[in-house]
């Protein structure tokens, strides 16, 4: 049975990744929309290239200029969040691909769920955020969600056939980004350029500063508990540069499952989209003869103080996971304009975590009104570093 997608963010790393994927099965695939921010010379590309009905622009000035260069075609351009959320609802799309960046993904994969589809999700802060409140919602609506991180995508892998088996730890592994074996003091040299470079995955911006100070690890930790339902002290980083062991699952005898490759996001994208089936490709295959080591570290939570934050964060759980990813979100682009230093970030989570009185079991409206406060006072934050 052909699959209709709608894919948010197809201008992105993902989005882009994922739409090449669907490209290889048009016999399985259609795309029934598509959703980006501001960049219309792409969408507009992707919108010929795919025929989808609809597309929508975050940026609503730009819908009449989307609307002139796609006039000799059928689709429909819609604006804003609105046109977004609009979109998520067409009748005729049964999977969302959720691709954005940020706390924006939150409210689409809820009104998806509510809309009855299935989900396949990039988006992690969607589940740092409001964890609790969209895995009640896919469960009570009886919808699969499907990571495509590929930590989750190979722990959600290595757990397919052991539904009765208790899980008895999980470690989620990390390149540990290019300032592995950094001190404190060389991280406070740091540059932009430096931090935008990883060692083995392009990506968008975001993510990839994310990946530079672990914050990328400690979303992931607070994703992997919500999505799997475990208890904090299940849940265990481990520094591995090669890449190659996607996550492990350690279960209660003891036994270790682990998922291997090489580092593609296309293999967890694919996985995502042919969930449960497995479909040929021509992804590169692992090489045996070539892999000289598989080595492991600890995490140094004292240099890279954002996975701690994370932890803490998911300790203090409610609504103290959205404001530490808010928080995260402004230094992170305060970071990215150059308007402070790296080491600053963690500083800014900090602040932000330690000012905020928890909310127990929040509604979307208690998250949404808190990541809007903490965003409110990004100047704040800013100028109380100095
Ligand atoms: P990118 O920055 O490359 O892409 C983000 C996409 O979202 C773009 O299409 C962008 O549009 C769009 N977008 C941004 N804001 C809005 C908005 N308000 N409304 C509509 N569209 C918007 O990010 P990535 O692809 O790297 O990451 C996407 C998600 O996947 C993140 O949550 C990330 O953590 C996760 N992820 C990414 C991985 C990767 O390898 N890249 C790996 C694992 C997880 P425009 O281009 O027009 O700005
Ligand atoms: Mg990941």
């Amino acid at each position: 049975m052909k699959k209709h997608l709608v894919l948010l963010g197809s201008t992105g790393s993902i989005g882009q990744q994922t739409l090449s994927v669907a490209d290889k099965f048009p016999e399985r695939f259609t795309i029934a929309g598509l959703a980006a921010g501001s960049n219309i010379d792409l969408l507009e590309k992707q919108a010929r290239l795919f025929k989808p009905a609809m597309i929508a622009i975050a940026k609503k000035e730009l819908v009449p200029e989307l609307e002139k260069r796609l006039r000799d075609t059928n689709v429909r351009v819609l604006g804003g969040e609105k046109g977004l959320l609009e979109m998520v609802g067409i009748s005729r799309a049964d999977w969302i691909v959720n691709a954005l960046v940020g706390f924006s993904g939150l409210r689409p994969t809820a009104l998806a769920l509510e809309e009855g589809k299935n989900i396949a999700l990039a988006n992690k802060e969607t589940l740092v955020a409001g964890g609790e409140l969209i895995m009640t919602l896919a469960k009570n609506k009886g919808l699969d969600i499907v990571p495509i991180d590929s930590e989750h995508s190979a722990i959600f892998q290595c757990l397919q056939g052991e539904k009765d088996n208790k899980i008895y730890k999980i470690y989620l592994t990390a390149s540990g980004g290019p300032f592995r074996g950094y001190s404190l003091e060389d991280l406070s040299r740091v540059k932009l350029e430096q931090a935008l470079k990883h060692p083995n995955w392009v990506m968008g911006k975001k993510i990839t500063i994310d990946s530079a100070t672990l914050m990328n690890k400690g979303l992931e930790v607070l994703e992997a508990k919500a999505l799997f339902g475990l208890g904090l002290e299940q849940i265990e980083v481990v520094i591995h540069p090669q890449s190659i062991i996607h996550s492990m699952v350690e279960f209660i005898d003891s036994a270790v499952l682990a998922q291997l490759g090489e580092p593609d996001m296309g293999v967890p994208i694919q996985y995502a989209l042919t969930y449960p089936k497995r479909w040929q490709n021509d992804f590169k295959r692992l090489d045996w003869r070539k892999i000289k080591t598989l080595s492991f570290e600890q995490p140094d939570t004292r240099v890279f103080r954002c996975l701690k934050l994370a932890y803490e964060a998911g300790e203090a759980g409610g609504t103290m996971p959205a404001v530490m990813n808010a928080a995260n979100e402004i230094a992170v682009e305060l970071f990215l304009n150059e308007q402070i230093s790296f080491l600053d970030i963690p500083c800014i989570i900090e602040k932000a975590m330690h000012k905020h009185k928890v909310i127990l079991e929040p509604s979307l409206e208690d998250i949404k009104r808190i990541d809007m406060e903490i965003r409110e006072q990004a100047s704040f934050f800013k100028n109380d570093l100095f």
